[in-house]
C-alpha cells in the first residue's frame, strides 16, 4: 500500500478499494516503524490525520470526489498549523503552536488532504543538508550516511522512503529541487507569488516560495493544484488563473525547443552527472524535443548575491524572535537588553548567527551600496539573462546539483562549501522562475536530479516535459533498499 503515488492513491479511493481511514493507519504504522532510522518528522499528528481521514471517507460516501480527498500528506514544519508545533527547525520555536493554519494547509486539508505531521528541516530554512535543524539531522534513505539535502530535507527522506507519497515544502535557493535530486523525487519549485506565503515562517521574502516534493510529476500537479492561488492576505500573491495542471501532462513535446547553459557544463560539475543530463537530453530529443545552446553570463555573481540577498532579509525577518511575543524566553534576564541578547543567542543556533550578523552587516550604513545594492543590482542581470534565454527558447535544462548527496558532516567545518553547491537552484528564486528537479539516474547508488526551468508560470508545461520524461524513464519508480 506505501508504494502508492498520490494518483494511484486517488484511484484506489475512488474504487472503494481501500479507506482513507485504513491507509492512513499502515503509513503511521509505518511511520513509527521506519522514520527512528532517518529523523524525517518534528511532530506526528495522529489524532488529526485519523479525524481527518474518517472525514474524507464520509465525504467520499456522500457522493464528493477529488485528487486530494483522504491523501495522506505532511508539511514541512514553517508551515503554521493550528495548535500544533510549528518549530521551523529551531530551538525558538521549540514551544510555538500556530494560533492559525497557513494559507497552503487550509486549502489543502479543505481539498481533504490528510496531515500525516510535521516534518524535519534546516533551522529557519537555512541550509542545504538539513544537519542544522535543531532536532537534528536527517538521513538519506538511500544511503543513511548521506545527508538527503536541505533545508526541506525531512519532507524529502519521508516521501523518499515511502513513508507517504507526497509532503509540502518551501524553496529559497533550491530547498525543494535539491532535496528532491539528492532522494530521487520530482519536486517543484512554483513561480514567486503562485503559492501564498502566508503562514509560511519567512526566511528571505522575496526568494521564498512553497511548493511540492513527490514521486512523479503527475504527483507534483494534483498537490500543487491543492496549493496554488491567488490568497488576499499574501500581498505578494499574483491574482492569475490556477490552470488545470493534470490536463496539460499528456501534451507532445515535439518541437519544444530546450536551451541547455553552456555555463552549467563547467569544472564544478560531477562529469557522471554531467553524462546523466546528457541522457536525459538525449531522451527528450527522442521524444521530439529540440535542443540549443544557450548562455546565462551572469550565472557565476548568482551566488555571491543569493548569500547577500537571502542574509539581508533574514536578518529582518528573524528580528521578531525577540523573546518578548513568543518562541524562546532565557530564565531571569537582568534587563531588556540582556533578554533580547540571551533569548536570542540560545534560541538560535549558529548558521541562523552567521546569516543574521552577515545580513544585518550587509544593510548597515556604508556597506549597504557595497554589497545588498549591489547584489540587487546583480539579480536583475540575472533576470535579464533568463528574459534573453526565454526569447529562443521554451524550458532550460541542466543539472539540479554539481554533485550528489554528500556525507553526514562533510561541510559542517566550511559553511561556503555548501553554499557553492547551490550554484544551479538559486537563480530561479533570485529571477521568481519556476523549476522542477526530476530523477535522472544514480552515481555510486546515490540519486541524481536533472533541472527544468521555465518562463514564469509555465508550471504546466515543467510538469508536462517531466511527465512525459517519466512515461519513458523508470528512474523515479526506483525504491530505496530497506524501505
Ligand atoms: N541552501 C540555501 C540556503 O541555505 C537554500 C535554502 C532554501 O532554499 N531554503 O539559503
Amino acid at each position: 500500500m506505501h508504494q502508492m503515488t498520490l494518483a494511484e492513491i486517488a484511484r484506489g479511493l475512488a474504487d472503494k478499494k481501500f479507506s482513507s481511514e485504513e491507509l492512513t493507519k499502515v503509513l503511521l504504522a509505518r511511520i513509527s516503524q521506519l522514520d527512528p532510522q532517518l529523523n524525517s518528522f518534528i511532530s506526528l499528528t495522529e489524532e488529526l490525520a485519523l479525524e481527518q481521514a474518517k472525514a474524507a471517507d464520509a465525504r467520499r460516501a456522500n457522493g464528493e470526489s477529488g485528487a486530494l480527498l483522504g491523501a495522506p500528506i505532511a508539511h514541512k514544519d514553517l508551515f503554521c498549523t493550528q495548535g500544533i508545533r510549528t518549530s521551523c527547525g529551531s530551538k525558538m520555536l521549540d514551544n510555538f503552536k500556530a494560533p492559525y493554519d497557513a494559507t497552503v494547509v487550509a486549502k489543502l486539508a479543505a481539498a481533504g488532504a490528510v496531515t500525516l505531521g510535521k516534518t524535519n528541516m534546516d533551522e529557519f530554512a537555512m541550509g542545504s543538508a538539513n544537519e542544522s535543524s535543531w532536532y537534528g539531522a536527517v538521513k538519506n534513505p538511500w544511503n543513511l550516511e548521506h545527508v538527503p539535502g536541505g533545508s526541506s530535507g525531512g519532507s524529502a527522506a519521508a516521501v523518499a522512503a515511502r513513508l507517504l507519497p507526497a509532503a509540502t515544502a518551501t524553496d529559497t535557493g533550491g530547498s525543494i529541487r535539491q532535496p528532491a535530486a539528492f532522494t530521487n523525487l520530482t519536486g517543484l519549485k512554483p513561480t514567486y507569488g503562485r503559492v501564498s506565503r502566508w503562514g509560511m515562517i519567512a526566511y528571505a521574502s522575496s526568494l521564498d516560495q512553497g511548493g511540492p516534493l513527490a514521486r512523479t510529476a503527475e504527483d507534483c500537479a494534483i498537490m500543487l493544484q491543492g496549493m496554488a492561488g491567488f490568497d488576499q492576505n499574501d500581498s505578494t500573491s499574483i491574482d492569475e488563473p490556477v490552470p488545470d495542471y493534470s490536463a496539460s501532462l499528456n501534451e507532445s513535446l515535439q518541437g519544444l525547443r530546450i536551451g541547455v547553459p553552456k555555463e552549467y557544463f563547467s569544472a564544478g560539475l560531477d562529469p557522471r552527472i554531467a553524462e546523466l543530463i546528457q541522457n536525459s537530453i538525449k531522451e527528450l530529443q527522442k521524444l521530439g524535443a529540440v535542443i540549443k545552446e544557450i548562455s546565462l553570463p551572469n550565472m557565476q555573481h548568482a551566488i555571491p548575491a543569493y548569500y547577500v540577498i537571502a542574509p539581508a532579509e533574514a536578518s529582518s525577518n528573524l528580528s521578531r524572535f525577540d523573546g518578548v511575543r513568543f518562541g524562546h524566553r532565557c530564565e531571569n534576564p537582568e534587563n531588556l537588553i540582556d533578554l533580547y541578547k540571551r533569548s536570542r543567542g540560545e534560541g538560535f543556533g549558529p548558521e541562523v548567527q552567521r546569516r543574521i550578523m552577515v545580513g544585518a552587516y550587509a544593510l548597515s550604513a556604508g556597506y549597504y551600496d557595497a554589497y545588498y545594492l549591489k547584489a540587487q543590482k546583480i539579480r536583475r542581470l540575472v533576470k535579464y539573462d533568463f528574459m534573453t534565454a526565454f526569447n529562443e527558447v521554451d524550458i532550460i535544462l541542466g543539472p539540479t546539483t554539481p554533485n550528489p548527496a554528500w556525507k553526514l558532516g562533510a561541510k559542517n567545518s566550511d559553511p561556503v562549501a555548501a553554499y557553492l553547491e547551490d550554484v544551479y537552484t538559486i537563480t530561479a528564486n533570485l529571477a521568481g522562475l519556476p523549476g522542477l528537479s526530476m530523477p535522472a539516474g544514480f552515481v555510486d547508488g546515490l540519486p541524481v536530479g536533472v533541472q527544468l526551468l521555465a518562463p514564469y508560470f509555465q508550471e504546466g508545461r515543467l510538469l508536462n516535459v517531466a511527465h512525459q520524461y517519466q512515461l519513458n524513464t523508470d528512474w523515479h519508480t526506483r525504491t530505496p533498499t530497506g524501505f
